[in-house]
């Protein structure tokens, strides 16, 4: 078995993976859009060089852009395969998002259920905790010889124990693990130059995340030291922070107000446990039309905006800032990476809500990602034969990690396509 990392040796986001085996079949693992500040239009120009010959299928982690966008290029229809709630998250996204991916029929993958590909490939997926809704990791098994892909994981989310589970039972005798670094970087003293933009940089000195139960708490406090309404900027497909967030209303005596996004995805997703303004009753879905059953408008919230929590998107900012309910009143909270504070409309929004004096709280938010020591403590658990490094702006910087003494493997780090032997 061989592998090629098409792109994210040395990048956080836009991965492709390949691996082929003796026998010349072939399997890609993700296919994403590297990741930009500004929004920028997936094309074939992103589209890594591909042999098409013995390619068998198409497995995709998690429905993050930055692991799946590109998928909608591949020019030979090949299966893809994919959790049945990722899939549907990623067709639900299509019905408000600029950038459209159509995936067709898809094969839905199960924790822990092996399937084989062409006769070569023994796959067995794992549920795994990501800030992405149905993530997985991958145990990929060829010509006797054990792959382990990570996809992006962390531990400190409300998956943490399938991660804690793994690691007090894992996979045995890996060759090679294919390992996430998104929060990897030197430590201060040894490099100078980091890139002041990238999101290792707002944890610098940080060794672990707060958890999402914390953020719970910390969203709570926000809403009951708020006289006003208090609102939210989110991303509409991050089911751990919904439930963070509705979790955390609850315990203020807020009702939650949802984009209609938001409750699509939820729907298509299917499963009940989930937000929803459809059998939650502290659940509304917020309108500009009259009201009907399960909905709220401006006028409503007006009258009595400290029961209210709403869950912003770009036409829920304007309609309330039209209303006047941003005011001295009010509490705007960020829940996502600070970096898309940067971008050009982003930015002129918060400028436009701080100028009605409505307070901006101090963000509250938790990475995807795993943190240093948990990446330390994962390694030391799983003990690949051989660690390389992917998804990780500095792949040399875990050479020099604080290695514990249950890893006795090697890190090895590898540049974009290049193929190197299992
Ligand atoms: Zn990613």
């Amino acid at each position: 078995m061989k592998i090629t990392i098409h792109r994210g040796a040395n990048q956080i986001g836009g991965t492709c993976i390949e691996i082929a085996a003796n026998n010349g079949k072939k399997i890609m693992i993700d296919i994403g859009m590297p990741l930009a500040e500004d929004f920028i239009e997936p094309s074939q120009e992103f589209m890594p060089e591909i042999e098409y010959a013995g390619l068998e299928a198409l497995l995709i982690s998690h429905p993050h852009g930055d692991h799946y966008m590109l998928a909608g290029f591949l020019e030979k229809k090949i299966p893809i395969y994919i959790g049945r709630g990722a899939a549907a998250i990623i067709e639900a996204a299509n019905s408000y998002t600029p950038n459209k991916v159509k995936l067709g029929d898809t094969i839905p993958i199960e924790n822990k259920k092996p399937f084989t590909i062409a006769d070569t490939f023994r796959i067995t997926p794992f549920l795994t905790d990501h800030s992405a809704y149905d993530s997985y990791m991958f145990l990929i098994e060829a010509d006797g010889k054990s792959v382990f892909y990570t996809g992006d994981f962390r531990c400190h989310g409300r998956k943490a124990k399938l991660v804690k589970a793994m690691m007090k039972d894992p996979p045995k005798n890996i060759d090679v693990m294919l390992m996430e670094g998104t929060n990897i970087y030197p430590l201060k003293s040894e490099t100078t130059e980091i890139d002041d933009n990238m999101e290792m940089t707002e944890v610098s000195s940080q060794k672990s995340f707060v958890s999402e139960a914390a953020l719970e708490k910390e969203f709570q406090n926000e809403f009951e030291n708020t006289k006003g309404l208090a609102v939210v900027q989110s991303s509409c497909q991050n089911m751990d922070r919904l439930v963070t967030i509705y979790r955390a209303a609850k315990r203020a005596k807020r009702e939650l107000v949802l984009p209609w996004q938001v409750g699509y995805i939820v729907m298509q997703i299917g499963n009940k446990n989930l937000p929803n303004f459809r059998n939650f009753k502290d659940v509304k879905k917020f309108t500009s039309t009259p009201e009907r059953p399960h909905e709220i408008g401006l006028e409503t919230i007006k009258k009595n905006p400290e029961k209210y929590v709403v869950f912003l998107t770009y036409p829920i900012t304007r309609a309330l800032l039209t209303g006047r309910l941003f005011n001295k009143d009010a509490v705007y909270i960020w829940s996502l990476w600070n970096g898309y504070k940067k971008q050009e409309k982003t930015a002129q929004v918060i400028a436009e809500i701080a100028a009605t004096n409505t307070k901006i709280a101090k963000d509250i938010h938790a990475s995807g990602h795993a943190d240093r020591a948990t990446i330390i403590e994962f390694v030391a658990q799983l003990n690949p034969k051989r660690l390389v490094p992917v998804h990780t702006a500095f792949p040399e910087a875990f050479k020099s990690l604080e290695w514990k003494k249950g890893f006795t493997g090697q890190v090895e780090v590898h540049a974009d396509n290049e193929w190197f032997e299992v």
